[in-house]
């Protein structure tokens, strides 16, 4: 016969005796059967603490009423925190007459008389059995019970939720507060490091699109380029047109430390908002990583983002926000547009306060050569790198811009001519001495930049800054490329 076929043979059931006299000994081994197993404990040995908290505990244990009544207070009570065991009290003919509350009182399942017969015995195990039984039932519905009430909880919890983020969503018609609010009612039900968002429209006549960007506050600009690289492309996956140019709000004006994450700090989702069939914008909420959430919560989420994105719509179609891209798609620094109104901002500015003002004008050399050499990918890479060095070379009262193709320009408040200069030639050697790769091979570019400057109370209007600028660049250009010419000036005096 095969191992398999061989009935294994169970363990008796342990069952205790406290100090029980050889002839209960016997009495209740025979009574109870070859299931069990009685160890008695002699009446000077009886089981210490150690014994109680043994893994294997007894079902029942059998004690004389002597036994128990010399017990110590303290002792009794270990007895009786033993949940597992069912306790039978044992009483003898010499034992005064018990009463049943005091039994019941010292946690006995029950007493029985001597002499033990055998049926005395077996009633006692079958109650022993019940009690151990309903005791397991009650145990188990008590923890379905907390189950339940925590599911209720739950649920009203999520409703609550819901609730709030309606009536938050649905108090503002302003998109940034929305956000903002939105961010808030999130953080209640999951750890919400930020919440950033873009908005989109497509402009059928360029085939490009421009975003509005809302992020939560301000942040160190390696941070803020990540997410607006992350928003970019979520809008091109979602089928946005190229974005030519965005405009970055503020949903929290206070500065935070959080603000620092980037897009990979942590768990990022990244959610479409629809109207109907078009895809407008979407939300990018990056958690606590390590965050689950159940499955009833991902519904509630859902919900709560369409919630958000209806609310969001209805804001940008109320004020009708026209999108007023102020940055270049391409490079992220300022665009043109932005420039303009800086300069005439700062123009009034300078006939107030008579401070000095000049202006950078930045050309590639020969940039149509990078484009046919490399292509014009990795002329687009250069000229990202170009923003990048522009943006890092000057303060941040300064304004970089893309001018339009490959010139930039660069607004200087309270910058003399001299310091201007020294500017502009820092700038052309930083660009001189970047590298650029293009498959295995590096290349270099250069620039010519022109100098322009208005200086103490010297009348100017902006039209001639631009324009002056423009002459000392094309002066640059023609002196042989890579070098800085300031307005008014020899070039050859200029550049050392
Ligand atoms: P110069 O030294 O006289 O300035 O020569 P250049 O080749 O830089 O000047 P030109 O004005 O003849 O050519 C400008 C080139 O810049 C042509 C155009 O293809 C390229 N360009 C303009 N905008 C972009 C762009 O967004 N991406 C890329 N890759 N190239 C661009
Ligand atoms: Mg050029
Ligand atoms: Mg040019």
């Amino acid at each position: 016969m095969g191992k398999m076929m061989m009935k294994r043979s169970r363990r008796p059931e342990l069952m205790w005796g406290l100090g029980l006299k050889q002839g209960l000994v016997r009495q209740i081994e025979k009574g109870v059967g070859p299931g069990f197993h009685l160890r008695n404990f002699p009446a000077d040995s009886l089981p210490s603490g150690k014994d109680l908290s043994h893994d294997e505990k007894p079902s029942a244990a059998w004690i004389p009423w002597a036994v128990w009544n010399d017990f110590p207070e303290c002792r009794r009570d270990e007895f009786r925190n033993q949940g597992a065991t069912q306790r039978i009290l044992i009483q003898e003919s010499g034992d005064a007459p018990l009463e049943m509350d005091t039994v019941l009182a010292e946690g006995f399942l029950t007493v029985v008389r001597t002499p033990l017969t055998r049926p005395k015995i077996q009633d006692v195990l079958f109650r022993a059995k019940e009690v151990t039984s309903m005791y397991s039932d009650i145990y188990r519905m008590t923890e379905e019970i907390m189950l339940e009430r925590e599911l209720l909880a739950r649920k009203t919890d999520q409703l609550l939720f819901l609730n709030k983020i309606l009536a938050s969503a649905t108090e503002s018609l302003d998109a940034a507060t929305i956000l903002a609010n939105a961010k808030e009612t999130l953080s209640l039900v999951l750890p919400v490091r930020m919440l950033n968002a873009a908005f989109w429209n497509s402009r059928e006549d360029s085939g490009t699109s421009e975003m509005e960007i809302f992020l939560n506050g301000q942040m160190p600009p390696a941070v803020e380029s990540a997410w607006v690289e992350h928003l970019s492309a979520s809008a091109a996956s979602m089928g946005a047109a190229p974005v030519a140019g965005f405009h970055i709000n503020h949903t929290d004006p206070a500065r935070r430390p959080e603000y620092g994450r980037k897009p990979d700090e942590g768990k990022l989702v990244t959610m479409p908002l629809a109207a109907g069939h078009e895809t407008f914008g979407c939300l990018a909420l990056l958690c606590e990583s390590g965050y689950r959430l159940g499955k009833d919560q991902v519904e509630t989420f859902r919900s709560a983002i369409n919630h958000i994105g209806l609310a969001l719509r209805n804001a940008l179609t109320f004020k009708e926000v026209k999108l007023r891209a102020d940055r270049d798609g391409l490079t992220r620094i300022y665009n043109r547009r932005s420039f303009e109104e800086r300069l005439v901002y700062e123009i009034k500015r300078r006939r107030r306060y008579n401070h000095d003002l000049s202006l950078l004008m930045v050309d590639l050399d020969h940039f149509k050569s990078v484009n046919d050499t490399y292509g014009h990918k990795t002329g687009d890479m250069v000229l990202r790198k170009v923003g990048e060095i522009l943006v890092r070379t000057f303060r941040t009262t300064d304004l970089a811009a893309r001018y339009g193709g490959e010139e930039f320009v660069v607004l200087l408040p309270h910058t003399s001519e001299e310091s201007a200069w020294k500017l502009a030639e820092r700038v052309r050697r930083n660009i001189e001495s970047s590298e650029f790769s293009f498959e295995n091979r590096t290349f270099s570019i250069t620039a010519s930049i022109g100098v322009a400057s208005v200086e103490g109370g010297a009348l100017s209007s902006d039209d001639d800054l631009i324009v002056k600028a423009d002459k000392a660049l094309y002066q640059a250009k023609n002196n042989g490329r890579n070098m800085v010419v300031v307005s008014g000036r020899h070039a050859d005096t200029a550049v050392q």
